[in-house]
């Protein structure tokens, strides 16, 4: 690896770091990977707390994850990498960059940098733990004490447990714990005078030729705040146009629909034309915002709720102080297939509920192709696909449409949407996709029975009566009336022709599909189709 001009000693490390307090060394390394803040980081806070020389914090690009990467989730990743160090530059640090294995990389990083310890804070998909437990064994070997903290979540995959000491399979009970259980502050957010000096990293890192400063990062190279582009990653420009990265965007954005939006969360959150959720997804996957922070926040809007308005409104309808625990809902959704997948890894490609006899899908290509492009004939269907494409994000309610269409219209494995929406959200979370779809599929934990197939002509209907969210996404019908879209696939191919006649004909109909998905679960049941 080259690390030019290492610190190589206790004593020169100290002549670098902040040369003008009087400190003591040691020094740590931490290691961010889905953590992309300074603020509400526990590990970095307890990385900070301990030294006296400051912290010094990478970032690696490891091939074995970039693997399962894809061109918007590089181009988020490198914005929010920009965010972080922009950050550290705030406070007189730097992020160091490194390309490479992190099993050889960070040992010999930290040798480098003579640090005691390396720091990070856990992922629980299978794949990340045991890339860190390869780690753990290389700074072992290395002779470097290493620490992992939980920091993703507000309650950790292990603690919320069944009174039988079971993990949780029904969300409801998982929420009544999860709701019930003291909540962490946010961790305290280190001071310029707690991390190494900027001048300190670059020296420290400094190449032979400036290749790193130039070039971007490359291969076992180590390099001070200089980011790479997607296509140095192997990656191409999204066409997307994705949202604005890190923690000052992530707390505007949270502050903006803490102010308001969230007070009717509960009762305007399933229409996509009306900008009613937070968008916080994207902030929360790459860890822009603290958790412990964002539901910190969301206590304060339950206060302001319940000061205003008291308990609940009369009439039932939740009022303010309900529409706030509903948004925290789904804060514990987040967590709840995040112990899903913990307890579970095999869910990423297996299906979490078996069928006895095994569920045959149709798996038609040129349905599935069609569902991808949005041009099913199903006019929310395609508008939820086209914002997937446009946007790199889609609605929720329209997530759960599209998906019941994929594996319940068309008949094709769940496992054909989730991969779609791997390399096209992003958003993506292995947790949290998963359990979306699974849910879909009627395969997952805590699922949508087999029998409630979504009808993706009342979904619409109900969901985006004027069509805003439909003709927004899909030109083709701008022209129209609601009422018109909503019965497209009642029209005659001459009404249809002449209403318009760029937009495809439904590709199936929904009505024997229904019937077709309901004999395919029943066999994959065991039971006769005909009862
Ligand atoms: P809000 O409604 O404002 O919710 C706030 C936060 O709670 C979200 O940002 C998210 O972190 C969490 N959340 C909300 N709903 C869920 C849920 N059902 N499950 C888990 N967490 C939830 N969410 C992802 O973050 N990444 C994914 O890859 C993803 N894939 C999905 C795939 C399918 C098929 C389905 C049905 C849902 C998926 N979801 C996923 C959940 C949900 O659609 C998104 O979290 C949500 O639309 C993001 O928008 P928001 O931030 O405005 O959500």
């Amino acid at each position: 690896m080259a690390i030019v001009g290492s610190v190589g000693s206790v004593a020169s490390a100290c002549r670098w770091f902040h040369g003008s307090r009087s400190r003591v060394c040691p020094m740590e390394l931490f290691w961010h990977r889905r953590d992309l803040r300074v603020a509400d980081n526990v590990g970095l806070a307890a990385a900070a707390e301990r030294v006296d020389d400051g912290v010094a914090s990478v970032f690696v690009f490891d091939d074995d994850v970039l693997a399962h990467a894809s061109d918007v989730r590089v181009r988020r990743l490198l914005d929010g990498l920009a965010a972080l160090r922009d950050d550290y530059r705030d406070r007189d640090s730097d992020l160091l960059l490194a390309r490479g294995d992190p099993e050889s990389i960070l040992p010999e990083l930290a040798g480098d940098l003579d640090a005691d310890r390396v720091v990070w804070n856990r992922d629980y998909s299978g794949l990340a733990r045991e890339r860190d437990a390869g780690v753990r064994t290389a700074l072992n070997d290395a002779g470097i004490d290493r620490e992992a903290h939980h920091d993703a979540v507000l309650h950790t995959p292990d603690s919320i447990r069944t009174n039988a000491g079971d993990p949780y399979s029904v969300y409801s009970y998982y929420w009544k714990k999860w709701t019930d259980r003291e909540t962490d502050p946010p961790a305290p957010t280190p001071e310029g005078s707690d991390l190494v000096d900027s001048d300190a990293l670059a020296a420290a890192v400094e190449s032979d030729d400036g290749a790193l400063v130039d070039g971007g990062v490359t291969t076992d190279r180590v390099a001070v705040g200089c980011l790479p582009s997607p296509g140095e990653l192997g990656f191409a420009e999204p066409d997307a146009e994705i949202g604005p990265a890190g923690t000052e965007a992530a707390r505007d954005r949270l502050d903006e629909f803490l102010s308001e939006a969230v007070f009717a969360y509960d009762a305007e959150r399933d229409y996509p034309a009306r900008e009613a959720t937070s968008r916080m997804s994207a902030f929360l996957k790459y860890g822009e915002i603290g958790v412990r922070e964002a539901y910190a926040a969301t206590e304060r809007a339950m206060a302001a709720a319940e000061n205003n308005t008291g308990e609940r409104n009369e009439d039932g309808d939740g009022g303010p102080v309900a529409a706030v625990e509903e948004y925290q809902q789904q804060l514990a959704w987040r967590e709840f297939y995040t112990q899903v997948l913990y307890h579970h890894p095999e869910v990423v490609t297996e299906n979490y509920k078996q069928y006895e006899a095994g569920i045959e899908w149709r798996d038609d290509p040129e349905e599935i192709a069609a569902w991808k492009r949005g041009e099913t004939g199903y006019p929310i269907v395609d508008a939820g696909m086209r914002q997937l494409r446009a946007e790199a994000f889609m609605h929720n309610r329209v997530r759960m449409v599209v998906a019941s269409f994929l594996t319940k219209d068309l008949l094709a494995d769940w496992r054909h949407g989730y991969d779609h929406f791997r390399e096209r959200l992003v958003d993506h979370d292995t947790a949290n996709d998963n359990g979306g779809w699974q849910w879909a599929a009627s395969t997952g934990t805590d699922a949508q029975p087999y029998f409630r197939i979504f009808n993706p002509m009342t979904q619409g209907e109900r969901y985006d009566p004027d069509a805003e969210y439909i003709k927004e996404h899909v030109p083709e019908l701008r022209g129209l009336d609601a009422d018109l879209i909503h019965e497209w696939h009642e029209l005659s191919p001459t009404q249809r022709a002449n209403a318009a006649p760029e937009y495809p004909a439904p590709i199936v109909d929904h009505s024997e599909r229904r019937e077709e998905a309901l004999a395919m679960y029943k066999r994959a049941r065991g039971e006769d189709p005909e009862d």
